[in-house]
């Protein structure tokens, strides 16, 4: 597979052509954005272990019968994908309070939610990723009835996966953001999993393990990325 030109660079990852107009060329990068793009900085190898992360749960995924557009790993921070037609809504699924949520509703930090909520997003970086409900989805067209069903079915399978997985190596899965595409009238999952799209705490002492060291300046921000990597590598193909 040949590397073609740059297609689109977005805040964390490259896009590249190649010869295969159905594949496409992520190389994830160093850098680090917050706050829709006010906080900018690099988190040494954050690509590497994002790509190798996101390779690991995609593959894990997959196991389960979750399809994803990840083809083939290739190195240290890059990764083969299917090219898929990105659907502009941004899918976070809560289980525990955080973030946003915690500030729009007035509620605390670490409160476990009795069932997961799910919310969706607008993707424009110009706009700050608004906050939308279904009804803008379907008046604007950006997704059908059936191609949301297919989302919110597969985002609360996903979590109900990645939750226990995540619990088998120690750690609690807060909240985190999907994206889905259309392939051949599927939607299959695209973007990345990783500590840049999710809340990780460790389930003993409640360390965040996350971007939220870099968004609140906490510091060992890639020991952080490092230590996620550690936990899903050294479990290895035990799932
Ligand atoms: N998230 C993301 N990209 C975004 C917005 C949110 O990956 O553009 C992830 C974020 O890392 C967290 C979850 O979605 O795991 C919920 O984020 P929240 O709405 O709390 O926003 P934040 O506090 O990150 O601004």
């Amino acid at each position: 597979m040949e590397r073609k030109e740059l297609l689109y660079e977005g805040k964390a990852k490259q896009v590249f052509r190649t010869d295969d107009p159905g594949i496409y060329w992520i190389r994830y990068k160093d850098d680090a954005t917050a706050f829709d793009g006010k906080k900018r900085g690099s988190i040494e190898a954050k690509g590497r272990y994002n790509n190798q992360i996101s390779a690991i749960l995609f593959r894990f995924l997959e196991t389960k019968g979750i399809e994803t557009h990840m083809v083939e790993l290739l190195g240290d921070r890059e990764m083969l994908v299917r090219a898929l037609d990105i659907i502009p809504v941004e899918v976070i699924v809560r289980n525990v309070v955080a973030g946003s949520l915690a500030k729009r509703l007035g509620l605390e930090e670490g409160t476990t939610l009795d069932r997961p909520v799910l919310e969706f997003c607008y993707k424009s970086d110009e706009l700050g990723d608004p906050m939308i409900n279904e009804y803008h989805i379907a008046a604007m067209d950006w997704a059908s009835e059936a191609e949301m069903a297919s989302i919110k079915k597969q985002a609360l399978q996903i979590n109900g996966l990645l939750v226990a997985y995540f619990r088998d190596r120690d750690m609690t899965l807060v909240d985190f953001k999907l994206e889905f595409g259309r392939l051949e009238g599927r939607v299959i999952l695209g973007d990345e999993i990783s500590p840049d799209t999710c809340r990780f705490w460790d389930a003993k002492t409640g360390e965040k393990l996350d971007k939220d060291r870099f968004r609140r300046d906490l510091g060992k921000i890639e020991e952080a990325y490092r230590e996620v990597y550690r936990r899903l590598k050294e479990s290895g193909e035990q799932q």
